[in-house]
């Protein structure tokens, strides 16, 4: 159930005069890589709030139509990343709840009258304090996903008299986990992260209205001024006074590592670091932990180019686009299905075998989760003529499952969890495998090891799992 909730993008704005909706559009746009499964977007106006939601991406969900509908001041809008094979539309976010009615003969998928509007980047690994809650209360409860429950919890403290931001302070103990929010009344916006900050959020400002989104490129996209990251544990309440800021909890940095290396989009800037510079470091650091003799670097497009530009000027090794992405195929680990993912990386990638054909190449990506994809490449590198292909990767290997809101599968999917790195070479067919240490990692990003999150990499987690700590074993290879 709660583990059909994953990494997300969110998007939230307050602005009088503004055409919120449409900038809100252009957020979640730019937001676009943190979910491609579907996309919605709640709106107030001071007295109602309306949502639409569709499947599929930014630019397919949204139209003229439907963004001239959503009008009013307050608009929060959500990505969403993927489901487990449940019906996609049923677990679209925003969640609005409370007083709300269909109106679907007016507009598809879009709803009209909800009390408060939801939308959760993050996961909670245990629900059990949320739903011992909202029984006790007499919530009726079926199958709710985590975020489902949080909304209900704000929800109840609404309906019984409390404003929006006393509303999330009570309920903010029992979301036990990791969570960015973005939560809207049809008259006050707040944003919020849990006391680690798992999860990105940041601040930002245009003509006089407010935005929050998970990444700072979505303030470029719609010319908006950065302002600061919202803290760990920290609240911001966003109405007509202004932008007010309360400390839920002392904060106690952990943001997930895999933001830097992954996720986020190289144009954003997370505590102070440009996600592009970190990678370009990571590659530095890859070539200083590892000397190979080759001919050309090739990154796996898009997240590794920085990787290799690093890698390239520090090993003096020619970098070489020779693996061409078609731009217009989205990330292909969302595919829930493993045939439709083989499929995805043919779709995705073009290797040029005239850059390739009897070359020593070093291949580079940012990770490596189940090993799919990267055996498919390597077997697509000798295919076109390689004669030695070296796989680095950017990170450490991935050996624990992530309960905080990252779509990595079940531990014994993940396969550095179950096979040695000499292993894992041999099932890539790679002439040589090298990840980079942790520790290259940390310095790679400018910021100390005790700022982030690395569970996936050690194991450690560090917001309570409760009963999913049962879900995976630390007996895992040591190399
Ligand atoms: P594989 O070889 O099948 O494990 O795929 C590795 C690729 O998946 C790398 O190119 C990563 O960039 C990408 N990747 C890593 N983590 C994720 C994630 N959580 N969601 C989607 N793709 C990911």
């Amino acid at each position: 159930m709660h583990d059909l909730t994953e990494k997300c993008g969110i998007f939230g704005i307050y602005g009088r005069d503004m055409d919120v909706s449409r900038l809100a559009f252009f957020g979640l746009f730019a937001l676009q890589h943190r979910g491609q499964e579907s996309s919605g977007m709640s709106v107030g106006d001071g007295e109602k709030i309306i949502s639409y939601r569709g499947a599929g991406l930014v630019s397919a969900v949204y139209n003229e139509q439907n963004l001239k509908r959503l009008q009013g001041h307050i608009a929060i809008g959500h990505n969403r990343y993927s489901t487990s094979g449940a019906s996609v539309l049923c677990h679209s976010q925003p969640i609005a709840i409370g007083e709300t009615f269909d109106f679907q003969n007016e507009m598809r998928e879009g709803s009209i009258g909800g009390l408060v509007a939801f939308a959760h980047n993050g996961n909670l690994p245990s629900v059990t304090a949320l739903t011992e809650f909202l029984k006790d209360k007499g919530v009726l409860l079926d199958e709710r996903s985590d975020s489902e429950l949080m909304a209900e919890a704000i929800l109840y403290y609404v309906k019984n008299g409390k404003s929006l931001p006393e509303a999330m302070r009570e309920a903010y103990p029992l979301f036990t986990g990791a969570f960015s929010l973005v939560v809207a009344t049809k008259d006050t916006l707040v944003a919020v992260r849990d006391s680690c900050g798992i999860r990105p959020l940041s601040l930002g400002k245009l003509n006089g209205g407010h935005i929050v989104a998970s990444e700072t490129c979505a303030f470029k996209t719609i010319g908006a001024e950065f302002v600061r990251d919202i803290l760990p544990g920290e609240m911001v309440v966003i109405d007509d006074t202004g932008v007010q800021s309360i400390q839920i909890v002392p904060p106690n940095p952990k943001l997930d590592i895999f933001e830097f290396v992954y996720f986020a989009r190289a144009d954003s800037t997370i505590d102070g670091q440009l996600v592009y510079e970190v990678r370009k470091r990571c590659g530095e650091e890859l070539a200083r932990e590892y000397h190979i003799e080759a001919d050309i670097v090739i990154p796996i497009p898009e997240t590794a180019i920085p990787v290799a530009i690093g890698y390239a000027n520090v090993s003096k090794i020619p970098i070489e686009m020779a693996l061409v992405k078609n731009r217009y195929v989205h990330r292909t680990f969302i595919e829930p299905e493993q045939h439709s993912r083989d499929l995805g990386v043919k779709l995705k990638l073009v290797p040029l075998p005239e850059m390739i054909t009897d070359k020593r190449v070093v291949v580079m990506d940012d990770s490596i989760v189940r090993g799919t994809t990267s055996r498919q490449i390597v077997a697509m590198l000798f295919e076109a003529g390689a004669k030695e292909v070296h796989f680095l990767i950017s990170s450490p290997p991935v050996r624990f499952p992530d309960f905080y809101g990252i779509n990595t599968p079940d531990q014994k999917d993940l396969i550095a969890s179950q096979k040695t790195v000499e292993e894992i070479r041999e099932y890539l067919g790679a002439t040589s495998l090298g990840y980079l240490s942790l520790d290259g990692l940390v310095k790679s990003t400018g910021l100390p090891k005790d700022h982030f999150s690395m569970s996936c990499f050690t194991g450690e987690y560090p917001i309570d799992l409760h009963e999913r700590a049962h879900d995976f074993s630390h007996d895992v290879p040591k190399n």
